[in-house]
């Protein structure tokens, strides 16, 4: 890591520790995001493209995930069946929120991840990307952080990146920005400039391997591209590398458990963000 912030420069040394309180502060935004990350999850921890889901596993109540929009309807019944699907992704519902508890307001059916440990996870996020980058920084990187968690555990659930995620992750990512552009507008154009590259060189890959990259982590580039971008051009590049030598770990612990090296397919999203997520915490300057 002394070698990586030579050469990202003497800046990323000099850092001064953070305030409590304003870790408190990212703990408890991260915590309040929480729910919100869990209703995610929910929603799209579902198999097949374009899937969601909306209502109770077990009573078929409507959930508080996402308000219905026209053009999606629910499928009468129970478990997947009661997934609801749109006719075109962008017209599923917006966000919602479920209960830290883990279990639907309904009839008490345990739903998605475990109690707490959604929103224990983004306050620690949250907390950990401001002790590293008390700065403008820590907007873009905790909200990585936030969306990143709903991204890898849809990910672990139903190995799809939807949508919806991907494009909410790297549209917050431009509002992310605005305090960077208080006081560095120079850091913007380069975030914006490296969303460009990195979205650029992913749609390549997709063309180069036929599709063998997804089109969910094309969506998700700008996002990471401009969150790791903003600190230069080393990073954005030190980014790539992380999240490639991940992704290519994550193919072949896939490929050793399912014990066939061909036709090995993992979402190289997840990869990307603890990426970026690690270069920005680990050997970004301060700010
Ligand atoms: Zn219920």
């Amino acid at each position: 890591m002394v070698v990586v912030g030579a050469v990202l420069g003497p800046a990323a040394a000099a850092r001064r520790p953070v305030e409590f309180a304003v870790l408190l502060l990212a703990a408890v935004a991260g915590g309040v995001a929480g729910p919100s990350v869990r209703a995610a999850i929910f929603r799209h921890s579902v198999p097949g493209r374009d899937a969601f889901r909306s209502r109770c596993p077990r009573c078929a109540a409507a959930l508080a995930v996402g308000t219905r929009v026209p053009g999606a309807w629910p499928r009468k019944g129970r478990g997947p069946a009661a997934a609801v699907v749109p006719r075109r992704w962008w017209r599923a519902p917006g966000p919602g929120r479920l209960p830290a508890s883990g279990r639907a307001p309904c009839c008490g059916v345990r739903i998605g991840p475990p109690a707490a440990s959604v929103e224990a996870v983004s306050a620690l996020a949250c907390a950990l990307v401001v002790a590293a980058r008390p700065g403008p920084a820590a907007v873009a990187g905790c909200w990585i952080a936030v969306c990143g968690i709903a991204l890898v555990a849809v990910d672990a659930a139903v190995h799809r990146l939807p949508g919806p995620l991907t494009v909410a992750t790297t549209a917050g990512s431009g509002f992310a920005l605005v305090p960077t552009a208080w006081v560095d507008p120079a850091g913007v154009a380069r975030a914006v400039a490296a969303a460009a590259a990195a979205t650029g060189v992913l749609l390549l890959v997709r063309a180069a391997t036929r599709g063998g990259l997804g089109g969910g982590d094309c969506t998700l580039a700008p996002a990471l591209g401009a969150t790791a971008g903003r600190d230069g051009w080393p990073a954005l590049l030190l980014a790539g590398l992380v999240g490639a030598v991940l992704g290519a770990l994550h193919a072949l612990v896939v490929a050793a458990r399912t014990g066939r090296v061909r036709g090995v397919e993992v979402p190289f999203g997840p990869a990307l963000v603890v990426g970026v997520l690690a270069v920005v915490t680990a050997v970004g300057p301060p700010g």
